[in-house]
């Protein structure tokens, strides 16, 4: 798909036109795989790595130790053919549209993999499917599909050395925002020439979150459950002050902007935002700023990080201790902000 044709898609998605709009967040599961909803059951729905427990098939710094992230879920199936080959059915885990295909398996780890954007309570969100042995042919970016709709069947397709056994056959199924719909221009600027096969679709301009825990949140809330609430319940690692404005996040995250104290400007007057960010670098809330500090760096000052957080999920180094004793971001920390911040 063109660049073109990407933004206008994703411009559709940011305006509201696109009639996804739900009521209330209602994500089904990928598959028919539910035995996460069973206490003590875990292992019977996450796919572990080699030689490893069920934990390591779930999201966050969940591998090498702790020190690598997993930003999906992985699914265990359920249903084989005579030969043992996975054939669980694959389908759409909420109402949305077809936003990318890749259907040749050497391009990236992910193997045959889609992409769906959703529009829920106003914010963009997309799902992603990975390591399918089959698309439905008929699936292009633009297609509609329905909540449960079947889009693809799972494999264990992937360009990695070491190939998913069969035994190991999973859905890596991930929810995610987006940073920027500008990716190409910034990852151009930032390695002129550098080869992307996957143009917006790129893994460091999806931020994901906890499907699994999002999933109980919603088995427990039932109808009361609110995709905003979820996202400003996970525990925010660090927060910072960007003197940027008006960059993508802003227009397109807009239900994220706390408007509580009167004393706030409108986003539109701002001088820049705080931002706090969990432990994967997902923006959970957004504050326009009126004032900026004399003694605070520019363009980002990290105004706080939460130590024990940091501990607990220390995968992803956006911060780090100075020698001093002082936090500060890391090369990570400013390329990610650098990222969601961009303005061509
Ligand atoms: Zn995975």
């Amino acid at each position: 798909m063109k660049s073109l044709q990407i933004m206008a898609l994703y411009t559709l998605i940011g305006s509201g036109i696109f009639p996804c709009r739900l009521p209330s967040a209602d994500f089904l599961f990928p598959t028919s795989n539910r035995n996460i909803l069973n206490p003590g059951s875990e292992d019977k729905y996450f796919v572990p790595t080699v030689g490893r427990t069920w934990p390591s098939g779930t999201f966050g710094c969940v591998r090498s130790e702790g020190f690598q992230i997993h930003e999906g879920l992985d699914i265990a199936c359920l249903e084989r053919d005579a030969n043992r080959e996975p054939r669980d059915p694959v389908s759409a885990t909420a109402r949305g549209i077809i936003a990318y295909v890749n259907r040749s398996t050497g391009l990236s780890n992910y193997g045959r993999y889609v992409i769906i954007a959703h529009r829920i309570e106003g914010l963009p969100v997309y799902s992603l499917y990975a390591h399918l042995s089959r698309v439905r042919e008929d699936l292009n970016p633009g297609t509609i599909v329905t909540a449960g709709e079947e889009i693809a069947t799972m494999g264990r397709t992937s360009n990695t050395r070491q190939k998913i056994s069969r035994q190991r056959a999973h859905l890596h199924f991930e929810l995610t925002f987006m940073a920027n719909p500008n990716f190409e221009k910034w990852n151009q600027k930032r390695s002129p020439g550098s080869r992307n096969d996957h143009g917006i679709w790129h893994g460091l301009n999806l931020i994901g979150f906890d499907a699994w825990k999002l999933f109980m949140a919603q088995n427990r809330e039932k109808n009361d459950f609110n995709l905003i609430r979820f996202i400003r319940s996970l525990t925010p690692q660090f927060r910072v002050a960007i003197k940027k404005t008006e960059f993508p996040l802003i227009n397109y995250y807009q239900p994220l902007i706390a408007r509580q104290d009167p004393l706030f400007p409108e986003p539109h007057e701002a001088l820049g935002y705080e931002i706090e960010f969990d432990f994967n670098g997902l923006p959970l809330s957004i504050k326009p700023l009126h004032t900026w500090k004399s003694d605070w760096k520019s363009p980002y000052h990290l105004l706080e990080v939460d130590e024990k957080d940091f501990r607990a999920n220390r995968c992803r180094k956006w911060v780090y201790r100075t020698g001093a004793g002082d936090w500060a971001l890391g090369e990570n920390g400013i390329r990610h902000l650098d990222l969601i911040s961009f303005k061509p």
